[in-house]
């Protein structure tokens, strides 16, 4: 399921995100593969080896997400060993590798066991398990997906997706596909405004919408987390 939450952040909050965003931007990481900048102790940015304990980043507008967070569900609190949320950043100016088609298979190569001392495997042990982005800034905001890629995420021990509807439109910058019997068509796109919140509840084939890389000189700002639930309470991490 992809839902989008309308003024989850109010313009206020967004423009005070943006604010801390730049007050930082001497924190900002570019990643070789995207050319996007995140802002916060990503596991994106540290998957070759170290994967910090997060206690560094302490970001007002992640802790005002969490608040805003617990409105919704039940129970929500942050991971203490992983990540926290944190920041996308794309320069409007930069290359359009940040539209790469992806999964969010990231999700499932946390060391979860870091946090949870009886974490077996992702798909067992969560209950579920959300992907969050929330838009801050204006102009274009958009996300393109496949519906007919959605599916759970595969096991790590398991090398084939349980969708593979086209492998080749895996890791795919634009629209031409080199498949010649691809299955995968018409995207679908959904666009949204500054503070709104785009929920995934399954993995899906997506990318950052191709209409957002312009060339305009102003970023595409968003808050970014994902949250695993174990027996009734949210960990938010990133
Ligand atoms: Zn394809």
């Amino acid at each position: 399921m992809i839902k989008l939450i309308e003024n989850f952040f109010s313009s206020t909050e967004c423009d005070d995100t943006i604010e801390e965003v730049y007050q930082n931007q001497s924190l900002w990481y570019q990643c070789n593969e995207t050319d996007m900048y995140v802002l916060g102790n990503s596991l994106l940015r540290n998957q070759s080896g170290n994967y910090l304990d997060n206690n560094i980043y302490n970001f007002n507008a992640v802790n005002l997400f969490k608040e805003k967070l617990s409105i919704l569900f039940p129970k929500v609190e942050f991971v203490k060993h992983l990540g926290k949320p944190g920041f996308q950043i794309i320069e409007r100016n930069g290359t359009s590798k940040p539209c790469v088609w992806h999964y969010d298979s990231i999700l499932i190569c946390f060391p979860y066991e870091k946090e949870f001392s009886d974490f077996t495997n992702f798909n067992d042990y969560f209950d579920e398990y959300y992907i969050f982005t929330l838009m801050m800034t204006d102009g274009k905001s958009s996300f393109d997906f496949y519906p007919e890629t959605t599916s759970n995420f595969p096991r790590k021990d398991i090398e084939e997706t349980e969708k593979p509807l086209c492998k080749e439109h895996e890791d795919l910058l634009g629209d031409v596909c080199a498949n010649p019997n691809c299955q995968l068509k018409e995207f679908q796109t959904i666009y949204y405004t500054p503070g709104s919140l785009i929920v995934q509840t399954e993995r899906v084939l997506h990318r950052v919408g191709s209409v957002d890389i312009d060339g305009t000189p102003a970023s595409r700002i968003s808050l970014q987390g994902y949250g695993v639930v174990k027996n009734g309470t949210m960990y938010l991490c990133w």
